[in-house]
């Protein structure tokens, strides 16, 4: 079959359907990596995330929008198509967004992976970080880039960014990371060096203290993100200690304080091994970071707003912006580590 990639876009509505309520011709919109109907049980249950469109993306659910010249079908993925000049989704998709913002730093800031980063620290689905909280995030891709901005403007008071790339380690510090870790520096040590570093300023049990030890495991960040995965290819920056992305997955399950969140965003393959108690014993919860959470249709709005008054960089994120043309060389990139985020533009 003929497909259309990209997962998600921005653009301007140029002719809609005659059900169509959400938007008008002329508005700007974001094309939302997930849908939301508004009327499904999840989303009436809070949880839009998990809208029960996204489900209709098989190939029975999808419709042709256009023909090869041999008359073969071809197909937006996901009900998307973002790498197109003209893209023919569903209301449920589209989120009419009202800001000056350029259409790069908008695509930046409406793109899976900045709706997913800011969703795990800033929208309150899944984690609710609030002031003065201790927040890990492991990875500082696009996405872990993202949760960090989302943390700082949540209020969390210490931000530690694990990376090995020492450029990314940079952007970090400059987006409100107020720890840097390299993982290969580290080594077996990290989680004790996060737990270390959650100890705060008072480490005494009697006056509202985190307990830097004991039986549940010590102290830890009280959020933790996850946003490593694995290597497709050998990175030309710095590799980081495992390239299957599963070390990484442990690691932010085992420096999460007792009681605290963890929410996980990549897709490696293979099993992971942890021990058996923290099923029970500990009090962490666990998120599947599917979208970090986001609220479409409540959420992008909001993180356009942070984009407008400043509070996102989307710049420093950015770092590849390229006409369609150049998609391939692109993608070579990003497999390369060698730049943060690709963006095409028509
Ligand atoms: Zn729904």
């Amino acid at each position: 079959m003929g497909l259309i990639q990209g997962h998600g876009g921005v653009g301007v509505v140029e002719a809609v359907g005659p059900e169509v309520r959400r938007v008008q011709v002329g508005d700007r919109v974001c094309v939302s990596g997930t849908p939301q109907c508004g009327a499904c049980y999840q989303c009436l249950r809070g949880r839009a995330d998990m809208c029960q469109f996204l489900g209709r993306q098989g190939p029975k659910d999808l419709v042709p929008i256009a023909d090869l010249r041999d008359g073969t079908p071809v197909y937006a993925n996901s009900h998307i198509g973002g790498l197109a000049e003209l893209m023919v989704t569903f209301e449920e998709w589209v989120v009419p967004v009202f800001t000056k913002a350029s259409a790069a730093d908008l695509g930046m800031v409406c793109s899976c992976v900045a709706v997913a980063g800011l969703g795990c620290t800033a929208s309150q689905v899944l984690a609710d970080v609030g002031i003065g909280s201790i927040v890990a995030v492991v990875g500082c891709g696009p996405l872990g880039l993202s949760a960090i901005q989302g943390a700082r403007i949540a209020g969390a008071s210490t931000i530690i960014a694990i990376e090995p790339i020492q450029a990314r380690r940079e952007v970090a510090t400059r987006l409100g990371a107020t720890h840097v870790l390299d993982p290969n520096v580290e080594g077996d040590k990290l989680v004790e060096k996060v737990r270390e570093l959650s100890n705060g300023p008072n480490n005494r049990l009697w006056a509202g203290g985190r307990d830097s030890g004991g039986l549940l495991g010590g102290a830890g960040a009280d959020f933790v993100v996850e946003a490593v995965g694995a290597d497709r290819a050998k990175p030309k920056l710095e590799s980081g200690p495992d390239p299957t992305g599963i070390l990484p997955l442990q690691q932010a399950y085992m420096m999460c304080a007792p009681g605290g969140h963890i929410v996980t965003t990549s897709l490696p393959t293979g099993n992971i091994t942890l021990p058996a108690v923290v099923f029970t014993i500990g009090g962490r919860t666990h998120h599947a970071g599917q979208y970090g959470g986001a609220n479409p249709m409540r959420d992008i709005p909001r993180f356009v707003e942070l984009l407008d008054k400043g509070q996102f960089d989307a710049k420093l994120l950015a770092t590849t912006i390229v006409p369609i043309e150049g998609m391939l060389d692109a993608y070579q990139q990003v497999v390369d580590r060698t730049t943060v985020t690709a963006l095409m533009t028509a």
